[in-house]
């Protein structure tokens, strides 16, 4: 489809409302075949591609100007091979979809925490959740790949298949080709799990933050808790712990405690509930279709300097539709040793978010300034960044998500793109 055909603006639409950009062409894929002919094609007419799975990626990069979007939104199918616990999904699927099909039969593997997100970038990029902990990323379980090359090219990736680029797609993103089909390795888990959120008055933060991190890093690798800065649907800005047990349901009281008992909350929602609805608790946060601009990076010590600057600028910001998260990294995803997939900088620590959100484009400049500023208090902190949450203008900190996996990303990208065809993406430029 292209300009002026009835359904050309609502294709080219992605989650971060910022994003306006209008290809030449979108092409809606239904099967790899329609993917190649699409990757020949640009080719011969010497036209940029952009690749969109499920366009939930902040920097936008699954839409194009002027080019040809590669539209990978209608190719839904999920298969669950519950014998073999593995399970195949093309590149359209979203996570709740993905959560859906395998919990039918009592398995999951790690996926992300809002349930709109593509399985597609996230898996490409690593893919952090709460059930990293106990089984590793989203990209460790991922078995193999059918692919498409810069040439047009359909060819199995797998672990005696491109061995090379079955390293690079596991955090690498989408550099190498588009992958038409992914096979995940599944879990024996659930339904249940003990999860939810305590939500803290903002006078109480500094302490109840200390409280979880001092507590974050001893407890058993089932626990995972994310924090953070959100604001209630009544509009009062809170601090939130969002705690979630991976492990036996009756166990989860006592590992709990240490977070539940503390200070005086406004709220304690933790309870038992299906994994999929803990799947879907920040969904309401995180709205499709507003103005965006976000800045993260990876921190492994929440500091006190470093919650002082964090409390500071959280209290003037400009849009109380902003949430600041930190995502604990740890357990299984943190222990991989660096060099095993491209998903680089492991070990224990946290994805920062200063997800800045509002609705109204007068309003772009005093958001933007607000996260800038704050982040540039907060960037001699940290300690590379995770490549799947770059923003708009992150490209020049590419280099910082894969660190000592850097220059191989580039050898193989030179093997497999030397032309940078895959360009819009967190480009690894090819060595
Ligand atoms: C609200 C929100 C919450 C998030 N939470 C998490 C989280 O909990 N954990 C986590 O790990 N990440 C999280 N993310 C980040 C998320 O993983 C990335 O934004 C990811 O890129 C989304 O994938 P997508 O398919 O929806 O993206 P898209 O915007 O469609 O694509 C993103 C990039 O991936 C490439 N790509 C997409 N599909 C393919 C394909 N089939 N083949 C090759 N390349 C492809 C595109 O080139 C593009 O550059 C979150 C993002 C948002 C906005």
């Amino acid at each position: 489809m292209q300009a002026g055909d009835a359904e050309y603006d609502n294709a080219r639409k992605v989650w971060n409302g910022m994003i306006d950009r209008k290809p030449a062409l979108i092409a809606q894929c239904t099967n790899a075949d329609d993917i190649s002919e699409c990757v020949k094609f640009a080719r011969n007419n010497n036209m940029i591609v952009s690749v969109r799975g499920g366009g939930h990626n902040a920097a936008g990069n699954a839409v194009c100007d002027d080019g040809l979007m590669i539209d990978l939104s209608k190719m839904k199918e999920i298969k669950v091979d519950p014998a073999n616990k593995t399970a195949t999904a093309e590149p359209g699927v979203i996570l709740r979809e993905f959560d859906a099909a395998t919990m039918q039969h009592g398995l999951a593997t790690t996926m992300g925490t809002v349930s709109e997100t593509g399985i597609a970038g996230l898996t490409l990029g690593g893919g952090i959740g709460y059930l990293m902990t106990k089984f590793g990323t989203a990209s460790d379980n991922l078995i193999s790949a059918e692919m498409i090359t810069a040439n047009g090219d359909q060819i199995k990736v797998d672990k005696g298949n491109h061995t090379d680029l079955y390293w690079a797609i596991r955090g690498g993103g989408g550099n190498f080709g588009i992958v038409s089909k992914f096979e995940y390795r599944l879990h024996n888990f659930g339904p249940n799990i003990v999860g939810g959120m305590i939500l803290y008055p903002m006078d109480q933060a500094k302490p109840v933050m200390q409280n979880y991190r001092d507590y974050a890093r001893k407890a058993p690798d089932e626990l995972m808790a994310y924090t953070g800065f959100i604001v209630t649907p009544d509009g009062l800005p809170v601090t939130a712990i969002i705690p979630v047990w991976v492990g036996d349901v009756k166990e989860a009281d006592k590992h709990l405690s240490p977070l539940r008992g503390f200070g005086a909350p406004l709220a304690d929602m933790v309870t038992e509930m299906p994994y999929v609805q803990m799947q879907a608790l920040l969904d309401a946060a995180a709205p499709s279709g507003i103005r965006r601009y976000w800045k993260s990076g990876y921190f492994t010590e929440l500091s006190d300097e470093l919650l002082d600057i964090v409390l500071k600028h959280v209290a003037t910001r400009p849009s109380l539709l902003s949430p600041v998260l930190f995502f604990h990294i740890r357990g299984a995803a943190a222990r991989t040793a660096t060099e095993v997939t491209a998903f680089g900088n492991r070990g224990d620590q946290w994805d920062s978010d200063i997800i800045s959100q509002w609705i109204d484009a007068a309003d772009d400049e005093k958001n933007i300034s607000w996260t800038r500023n704050f982040w540039k208090e907060i960037e001699p902190l940290t300690n590379g960044v995770y490549v799947n949450h770059l923003g708009t203008d992150d490209d020049p900190r590419v280099a910082n998500a894969y660190g000592a996996n850097f220059e191989r990303l580039k050898a193989i990208k030179k093997k497999y793109d030397p032309d940078n065809f895959f360009r819009m993406n967190n480009n690894i430029r090819p060595s």
